[in-house]
């Protein structure tokens, strides 16, 4: 059992390379690009994708497993919001300020909608974005799996990144809570995950998460290779419960992680104490685990035991001890590119690669 706290040094993000061969000698005497796996949810996984990318460039080979379990068909869309928040983000079509949907966007088919008293009345849908789902939409009843939808939907936005589902089945995630229609509050119901998230914002007794369907699904082509076949496997700073809890649900996926011959390395979400954006508090209090640095840690536990993980990064200011996990410091703000992509290189070589 090894538990070591150390802190890296702070390196400029333009050093990462310092005694690594350029691009061209790399292709010259045949070396491999760094192939990293990482899973991720949305937004906080759409931006260290984005850090990862700036970190690597053409040296990388980059597999992004995306969580599926926030779909939800909406007036007959399918809408999948982590998966349109890495494209979006890394393909340049993000609305930066919200983190999520689309740049310049406008509102009329939400207003329309309204008009008709359509419902849900509480999730807008862009208009631009509805570009998206119904292009998605459209080929999914035509039959074509989710996967293969989103490398259609990537061709336009290039996101430069490999955007696979973990899964082309359906897994989505359900919230059980105290039904809010039954004033006696004795009954108890299961409402979809985006319903507790958007409409409720998560402020409902809420008693546990169902993963529907995860159960019969199966991992989407290319996930389980993605992650045998890597030098390093990186659990994005996303929300632990409904992003990295979700894609963990799908069968298959945590013994890839814990049999894959690359190290499994997790960056917090949490900074003392505090998830930086979105309500993981919430989420992480349902299933008992305390919003810290050091309890997700702990969650996801040591692949030396029954867990996933070798290293876990945690925020230059926190401290964590996780046994049988090697646990390293460094700052974990993502507030730009570059202290993202230094983040990534602390990430990457605390898992022994050489950058
Ligand atoms: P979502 O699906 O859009 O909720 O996105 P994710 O699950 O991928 O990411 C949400 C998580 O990102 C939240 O729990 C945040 O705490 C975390 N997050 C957001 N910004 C930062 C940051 O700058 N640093 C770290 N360490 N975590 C962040
Ligand atoms: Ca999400």
């Amino acid at each position: 059992m090894r538990v070591v706290s150390k802190k890296l040094p702070e390196q400029p993000t333009r050093s990462v390379f310092a005694g690594r061969p350029s691009t061209e000698q790399r292709n010259n005497i045949g070396f491999e690009p760094v192939k990293v796996t990482v899973l991720v949810g949305g937004v906080g996984g759409a931006r260290f994708l984005q850090g990862l990318q700036a970190l690597l460039g053409s040296d990388g080979d980059i597999t992004a497993v995306v969580n599926v379990g926030d779909d939800v068909w909406m007036h007959g869309l399918r809408i999948c919001p982590d998966l349109d928040t890495c494209m979006y983000t890394l393909g340049g079509g993000i609305d930066t300020d919200r983190g999520w949907g689309r740049i310049a966007e406008t509102w009329h088919a939400r207003d329309e909608l309204a008009a008709y008293g359509a419902d849900p009345d509480w999730f807008g849908l862009g208009d631009r974005d509805i570009a998206t789902h119904l292009i998605r939409s459209r080929m999914l009843r035509t039959g074509y799996p989710l996967s293969a939808v989103t490398e259609a939907l990537c061709n336009r936005w290039k996101p430069g990144v490999r955007l696979i589902p973990v899964t082309d089945d359906r897994s989505e995630t359900h919230v059980v809570v105290t039904d809010p229609a039954d004033p006696s509050g004795d009954s108890k119901r299961a409402i979809h995950f985006q319903e507790w998230w958007v409409r409720y914002r998560a402020q409902l007794p809420t008693h546990s998460f169902a993963n529907i369907g995860a159960e019969q699904a199966s991992p989407a082509p290319g996930v389980l290779d993605a992650i045998a076949d890597s030098d390093a496997v990186v659990l994005a700073p996303s929300n632990p419960v409904v992003s990295i809890g979700a894609i963990l649900a799908v069968p298959g996926i945590r013994s890839a992680l814990r049999t894959t011959a690359a190290r499994v390395v997790g960056l917090s979400p949490v900074i003392d104490g505090r998830p930086l954006r979105g309500m993981a508090d919430e989420c992480l209090s349902v299933i008992g685990v305390e919003t810290s640095a050091e309890a997700i840690g702990r969650h996801y536990g040591a692949r030396s035991d029954t867990g996933i993980l070798d290293g876990w990064m945690i925020h230059s200011t926190d401290e964590a001890t996780i046994p049988g996990v090697e646990v390293v410091s460094a700052p974990l703000l993502m507030t730009d590119t570059d202290a993202t992509a230094e983040m990534a290189a602390a990430a990457l070589r605390s898992v022994g690669l050489n950058l």
